[in-house]
């Protein structure tokens, strides 16, 4: 429990309200927006202490009609699956979905036609698609009742920070850039009644702006945060920077960007409460989040089969995160190549009871990382951290328009100069090659991106999605 908290509470803000939304209002909109919302609930609340062989089954049985929907209405996956000399009969096992073949963003957006289910009426899904802050966006229709099973999996999550419908929580996001310019659909009393969230857009954090969200957090005291991990970092950097001492959280649900080391303990000592990190994308909504044991990432894996494949020219130890959405069927996103890099030592287990698989750590998108001329990849986010405990580096960006040329932005704190730059250099030789140029540039910030994300890295390939959760 927080401490830190002052001031009164209205009736508004109260426990009572929020249990009366939790229990009659919430209700009472779903059965009519989001009619399969409570089955969802209940059987995802099951599932998640079912016996790991029984978790196998439900997902092998699910895979298997998605399978089976996707050869008999999806023209792309009968393509594939025909070319491959396979039928949905041939995939037994969890081990046999390698026999088909990854589907790419580039699939997505080169046949997006032939990947619309015929069996699914126009009036029962809905288009939506990412955003992204570079490159087109990716566009994608989901069942309208897969929205419902999203959200059922999001509480699911969330509940195991302690956050639960009609809880008050502040929203670091950018998710009104996510889908272009789009302004949020939601207005302002949906938000503050239904989904009881004070939005504070990250897409262009500035002093002013991080002095507005300490107002807004004054005088609503959401006891919960989800945010975006570095924007949710800066907010507390700023905090601490101004002594501000009275914005407080029992937890924080921290997503779409990496949690780098070291920024969970400053969060954690910032506000008081603990930090959740969760992973998911736009595509599918929350693929896997902490439990209160903080042992790794729980798979939403009644929704979702996640593997994590090693491939060639990845960081050893590493591979690809491939999703299947078990749910979804107006388009199947099967073996989906989502960009991102976890750690293949996943056989952790938890002491919470949970029989829903941990996924190693997730490393960053794959345009997180810095290619040398040899065809190593050195991850962005790890490099930043070299710099971690110099005063006079307040933030840090590489520009990597090729592998023979690095160049990091430098944002000075106190004391920036002409030594600051030879100690980055020193720092920073030992995981350059030979052929690598590294220039230094001082630069007054580093903005995020128009999705209110931060980039560690940028190269020529960043035409990839960003990553974010959609709630
Ligand atoms: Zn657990």
């Amino acid at each position: 429990m927080t401490t830190k908290s002052t001031g009164s509470t209205s009736l508004f803000q109260s426990d009572l309200a929020s249990a009366v939304i939790r229990h009659v209002v919430h209700p009472l909109w779903a059965k009519r927006t989001h009619p399969a919302f409570s089955r969802y609930m209940r059987e995802f609340e099951r599932n998640q202490y079912l016996h790991p062989d029984e978790l196998r089954k439900l997902q092998m049985l699910r895979l298997r009609q998605q399978l089976i929907a996707a050869f008999r209405y999806v023209p792309f996956y009968r393509h594939r699956m025909t070319e491959a000399g396979l039928t949905p009969l041939d995939i037994r096992t969890h081990e046999d979905l390698r026999l088909l073949p990854v589907l790419t963003k580039r699939d997505i957006q080169d046949y997006q036609d032939l990947l619309v289910s015929s069996n699914v009426p126009a009036g029962k899904r809905e288009r939506n698609q990412t955003g992204g802050s570079t490159g087109s966006p990716l566009q994608f229709y989901v069942d309208k009742e897969r929205f419902d099973s999203r959200m059922a999996s999001t509480v699911r999550h969330n509940s195991w920070a302690g956050l639960r419908i009609g809880d008050w929580y502040a929203h670091l996001w950018g998710s009104r850039f996510d889908v272009g310019d789009k302004p949020d659909p939601n207005p302002e009393w949906r938000q503050k009644i239904l989904y009881r969230n004070l939005t504070l857009h990250t897409a262009a954090v500035s002093e002013e702006a991080m002095m507005r969200y300490v107002e807004i957090l004054r005088k609503y005291r959401p006891r919960y945060m989800v945010s975006y991990a570095q924007s949710a970092v800066l907010f507390a950097e700023f905090c601490n920077a101004n002594k501000i001492h009275d914005i407080a959280f029992e937890s924080m649900i921290v997503s779409a960007e990496m949690l780098l080391p070291g920024k969970r303990q400053v969060l954690e000592e910032t506000f008081g409460g603990k930090v959740f990190n969760r992973y998911g994308c736009r595509e599918v909504s929350v693929i896997a989040s902490e439990c209160e044991f903080h042992s790794g990432l729980h798979v939403n894996a009644d929704a979702l089969l996640v593997e994590v494949e090693a491939a060639p020219n990845l960081p050893s130890g590493m591979g690809r995160v491939l999703v299947t959405d078990l749910l979804n069927r107006s388009m199947p996103l099967i073996r989906y190549e989502i960009g991102d890099l976890a750690s293949l030592d996943a056989n952790i287990q938890c002491p919470c009871g949970r029989s829903l698989p941990l996924v190693g750590n997730i490393q960053g998108r794959t345009s997180d990382f810095l290619r040398l001329p040899s065809g190593r990849m050195i991850a962005g986010p790890s490099l930043a951290l070299l710099a971690a405990d110099m005063q006079d580096v307040r933030q840090v960006q590489f520009i990597q328009p090729d592998p023979q040329h690095v160049t990091l932005k430098v944002v000075g704190g106190t004391g920036y100069g002409a030594r600051t730059e030879q100690e980055l250099r020193r720092r920073m030789l030992p995981y350059l090659e030979d052929q690598t140029s590294l220039t230094i540039v001082k630069s007054d910030s580093i903005p995020s991106e128009p999705s209110g994300k931060y980039r560690f890295v940028k190269t020529s390939e960043d035409a990839a999605t960003p990553t974010a959760v959609s709630q």
